[in-house]
């Protein structure tokens, strides 16, 4: 990934308001079309310049080709609060991130987790994440239901992985639950996503606790499939695939070596 700065400067008198909300939906637009990463900006007023820096998963992520219908309106109404079009200064590479996946992918898969701010679609063959603007829109002109599914599901996975309130097991559920309502929105999604890229793409469906001989047994729980236990897991994560059902899923945490 790569960090950026924007400064977007006032060319008239303009309110702090006025100006926040339209740098603001600027923002916001990008992220919902995965051209930079993240949920937070600090946005810094100095010398009449609005700054704010931003990760990106590519250094050719801000480029007009890339822009989903609502960044290029956002941009447009910068004007209207006498804001001129922002500057890029490239920073430099971020070094506590993954690169992105830019060979062409033979399957997908959606996998996320809350140490994760990167794209939550990934190259099958790699597991490199790929930026969701090199992908057609999967909703209305950009990606902001796969964000905000994404958000959702590392909410979800920071409670329960903290193990600390009753939330939980709720949460545990969402994740874990090929009945929830994290799975039936991710899932359709992804069948989204198959449809437009026409490829092959998975749900990871996570998987903790459960009886040892069992859990080596189980079936796909969506189909009932007994043979989708793969020989060698695939990069050491899925060790389960139902091919017509579209789900990875590993074998429960408690019971890798
Ligand atoms: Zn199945």
């Amino acid at each position: 990934m790569f960090v950026y700065e924007l400064r977007f400067e006032c060319f008239a008198d303009t309110t702090i308001s006025a100006a926040e909300k339209a740098i603001n939906n600027v923002l916001e637009a990008m992220r919902a079309n995965g051209q930079i990463l993240g949920r937070e900006f600090a946005v810094a007023l100095n010398d009449g310049e609005f700054r704010v820096r931003l990760l990106t998963p590519e250094k050719s992520s801000l480029a007009t080709r890339y822009h989903s219908p609502w960044v290029k309106q956002a941009l447009t109404q910068l004007t209207a609060a006498n804001i001129l079009a922002p500057r890029e200064k490239f920073i430099g590479q971020d070094i506590n991130s993954e690169e992105s996946s830019i060979e062409p992918a033979s399957w997908q898969v959606l996998y996320t987790s809350y140490v994760h701010m990167c794209s939550p679609l990934r190259n099958g063959d790699n597991l490199l994440p790929i930026p969701l603007y090199r992908v057609p829109a999967s909703f209305n002109g950009d990606h902001k239901h796969l964000i905000r599914w994404q958000a959702e599901w590392q909410a979800c996975d920071e409670l329960q992985m903290a193990s600390a309130t009753q939330a939980e097991f709720a949460a545990l559920r969402e994740i874990s639950d090929e009945r929830s309502d994290l799975f039936r929105r991710g899932w359709d999604l992804r069948g989204r996503i198959e449809y437009l890229t026409k490829i092959p793409t998975y749900y990871y469906l996570y998987r903790v606790g459960g009886d040892k001989a069992a859990e080596h047994n189980r079936a796909c729980p969506r189909c009932g499939n007994q043979a989708w236990k793969l020989e060698q897991p695939l990069h050491d994560i899925f060790h389960f695939c139902c091919e017509s059902c579209r789900i990875v899923s590993n074998l429960s945490w408690d019971h890798v070596k």
